[in-house]
Order: structure tokens, then sequence, then C-alpha cells
């Protein structure tokens, strides 16, 4: 039962971006990549299909179910968790090398994750991303246009869930622009308050 040491001020950490399906995160992340490419943005593995316009190795590791399993039983992944269907973890590694190295790390993680990840690495922050208001998740998650009915419903559900974990979470940002998301989020990041 280890306590993983708070970094000094001024050392980034692991900051952790969660939130309901369709809340945007996957879009702040893109911003913050286009925008911030020297925040060190960790790439999970999914046995999601790729949707159109994702790129292997940039947006995920696209595996199938049997690469999946035995990352899972090497120990390989920070952190785990099935989402509608598919699954989708953290490489451990690649991880804790940049954390060592000083470098900001950012994880874009489901709910599950996030509080895996709490109970394994205290030291994290954990930002919640939340919609400006039920209605504009719902058109969001609608909206995409890239998903079935059945899926869609699937992942209204989790949102319900979801919404009502903020608490557990150490900040909330209100996703009313990506810009500003993303610039309070770098913040968060890179002038750690060590609280
Ligand atoms: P999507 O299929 O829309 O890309 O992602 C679905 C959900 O999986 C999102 O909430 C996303 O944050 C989450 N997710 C992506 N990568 C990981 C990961 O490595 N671990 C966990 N637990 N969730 C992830």
């Amino acid at each position: 039962r280890g306590t993983a040491p708070v970094p000094p001020a001024g050392q980034p950490r692991l900051t952790v971006l969660s939130g309901p399906s369709g809340v945007g995160k996957s879009t702040v992340v893109a911003h913050l990549r286009r925008v911030h490419p020297e925040v060190w943005l960790s790439v999970s593995v999914t046995t999601r299909k790729p949707r159109p316009g994702e790129v292997d190795g940039v947006q995920y590791h696209f595996v199938d179910g049997d690469e999946f399993d035995k990352l899972v039983a090497n120990g390989e992944l920070l952190e785990w968790a099935e989402f509608a269907g598919n699954r989708y973890g953290t490489p451990r590694q690649a991880v804790l090398e940049r954390l060592e190295a000083g470098v900001p790390v950012l994880l874009e993680i489901d709910l599950q994750g996030a509080r895996l990840v709490r109970r394994s690495m205290p030291q994290a922050r954990l930002v919640f991303l939340a919609p400006p208001s039920w209605d504009e998740l719902v058109r969001r998650l609608t909206g995409r246009g890239t998903e079935s009915p059945e899926v869609i419903e699937r992942r209204l559900e989790a949102a319900r869930v979801e919404l009502a974990a903020e608490s557990e979470f150490d900040v909330t940002l209100v996703n009313t622009s990506v810009e500003d998301v993303t610039r309070e989020l770098l913040a968060l990041m890179t002038h750690n308050s060590g609280g």
C-alpha cells in the first residue's frame, strides 16, 4: 500500500481530463495538440474501430481483443475500462517515463478510468469537463452523425450517470468554448499549485 509522493510546487504532474461522453473532451485534446505540441498526451489503446479521419497511433492505438487481453495480462496498462461495448486503456510505461522526465502529462479518459487513476496515483489532478447544459450535451451526442441510434442511446445513458460524478473531481471546467477550456486546462497543468 504505497502513497505516491506529491511533487513539489512548480513540478509538472499527471492531469486527468474526464467527463460525460460527448462533452467535447476529444475536441479539447485535439485543439491542445494543435496549439501546444509541447504538452505530452497519452495515446490510449482501444478495441474500438477507427472513425473516419482517425489515424492509428495519433488518436488511439487500435488493437483487437486478443492484443488488448495481452496488454492487460502483462500489466502494461495503467488503467483500463470498458465503455459502450469497447475497451480503452492507458499504456503505463510511456506515462511514467514522461512524468519522471518532468514532462506534464495529460490523460483523456472516461470516468471509470479516472477513478482508477485516483486510486493508483493520488497525486494526479482530476479535471471534470462539464457541458454548458444537459440539452447541449444531448445535441452534441446526437449530432456527431457517426454513431448508430443504439450507440447514441448507450452513450446518453452513460452520460446521465457520469454527470453525477462531478463532485469526485478536483476541478470542474465548463466547456463553453474550446479555446477557453484549453487555456484553463493548460494553466492547471503548467502552474502547479500543489493542491
Ligand atoms: P471515444 O470512443 O468517443 O473515442 O471514447 C469513448 C470514451 O472512452 C471517452 O469517454 C474517452 O474519454 C474514453 N477513453 C479514451 N481513452 C481511454 C483510456 O485509455 N482509458 C479509459 N478508461 N477511457 C478512455
